[in-house]
């Protein structure tokens, strides 16, 4: 079904105010943008799936038979797609969560390890409600996301950082090692303890300088993912249920058990759950990188089925489901295997958004960019975030 935007609020504003209303002379005069943005939302929380490590619009929401996503056809049924969501800044992983997570067009390489300048959702959702750390999750592709849970803003920063842990942190037998000495003596030096746990595996780390400055930067970054996490943190690592990591699919699946798990805990108003798995691609091989969809579009499903199974988000929670970034035409350099040239393929997105306010199969045609998401999050949830350089997506709301 497609729809324009008036006749899409005109709909949203009689069906929202039920039937008895919806038949009197008063509907077609309320029912324009103004009157729309006034209703209350019944979300509560939101959850964004970032279909990630950079999958191409014509292997998702562009693919009319959802080949690689059947689980992704059903939902689509479900909610309001924006077919035209474009990242119209740079087309890499770290600045394309950036732009979803702050609502502005972030400078940041990947793998640059800081934190982005603008404030996040996180950061506005916590500083306006008085809200404590695990109310809002940043579950990032590994350790060079991590920074972005929060901003360098001086206004903002750690202390209204979302909670972070990914997989690796996990399922990294050092690093878990080195959690449970933590967990059993909390004042034991972290180095120490990071180190011993690594010279089990390396012996002949000393003799020379290359491997041993490599070691040395192992350790360093090993010392600085466990120092930033608090011990609640830490502890809930610890508790994963690995039954539930079987469960999930592909590279992704610890972060998956990872996300359904602290919903269960802590039932975070804001929960970023960012896949990454379709970025394997960069390897070259067609049937590694449609794979990686597939088990993202499973892994998808489990997250929808959290949704619907917990009582905290089961009818109050609207979700978004996009990629931070394409990958390039098949024609543009090595096609699907790299997504930084910047041409249409790397750029062009797509978006689900299902929730107590969409419409079913409703397809919005008019060009919005990831710039617009986080915004739209802030009115969702009743928050302000007029740093954002984007636009609130008022078909939706
Ligand atoms: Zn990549």
């Amino acid at each position: 079904m497609k729809v324009s935007r008036r006749d899409f609020l005109r709909g949203l504003g009689a069906g929202a105010l039920g039937g008895a209303l919806a038949s009197s002379p008063l509907t077609s005069a309320l029912a324009g943008p103004a009157f729309v943005k006034g209703l209350s939302h019944r979300t509560q929380k939101v959850v964004v799936v970032q279909f990630g490590g950079a999958t191409r619009f014509s292997e998702l929401f562009g693919d009319p038979s959802y080949r690689y996503t059947p689980f992704l056809r059903e939902l689509v049924k479900r909610g309001m797609m924006y077919r035209e969501l474009w990242n119209r800044g740079l087309t890499h992983h770290v600045a394309g969560t950036s732009n979803i997570l702050t609502g502005n067009w972030i400078m940041l390489e990947d793998f640059s390890y800081k934190p982005p300048p603008a404030p996040t959702i996180f950061e506005a959702f916590r500083r306006q409600k008085d809200a404590p750390k695990t109310s809002t999750w940043l579950i990032p592709q590994g350790a060079n996301f991590a920074p972005i849970n929060r901003s360098s803003s001086p206004d903002y920063g750690d202390r209204f950082a979302a909670a972070n842990v990914w997989g690796d942190l996990a399922a990294n037998p050092v690093l878990r090692e080195v959690l449970y000495e933590l967990e059993k003596q909390p004042e034991q030096d972290v180095r120490k303890l990071v180190e011993a746990q690594l010279n089990r595996y390396v012996k002949e780390v000393n003799r020379d300088p290359r491997t041993r400055r490599l070691y040395q930067e192992r350790v360093d970054r090993a010392v600085e993912m466990v120092e930033s996490l608090d011990p609640e943190l830490r502890r809930f690592l610890l508790s994963l249920d690995r039954s539930k990591v079987r469960q999930a699919a592909g590279r992704d699946r610890a972060n998956v058990a990872l996300a359904i798990e602290a919903m269960q805990k802590f039932a975070p108003e804001i929960l970023h759950v960012n896949l990454a798995a379709p970025d394997v691609a960069h390897q070259g091989y067609w049937s590694l990188y449609v794979r990686a969809i597939r088990d993202t579009d499973e892994n998808l499903r489990l997250i929808w089925e959290a949704i619907q199974n917990l009582p905290q988000y089961q009818g109050k929670t609207t979700l978004l489901v996009l990629p931070e970034c394409g990958r390039n035409l098949d024609w543009v350099a090595n096609g699907f295997q790299h997504h930084s040239l910047g041409d249409e393929g790397t750029r062009h997105c797509g978006m689900l958004i299902v929730g107590p306010e969409t419409r079913p199969g409703v397809v919005i045609e008019r060009e919005v960019q990831h710039i617009d998401v986080a915004p739209t999050i802030a009115h969702l949830l009743g928050i302000e975030l007029p740093t954002a350089k984007g636009k609130v997506l008022a078909e939706y709301l």
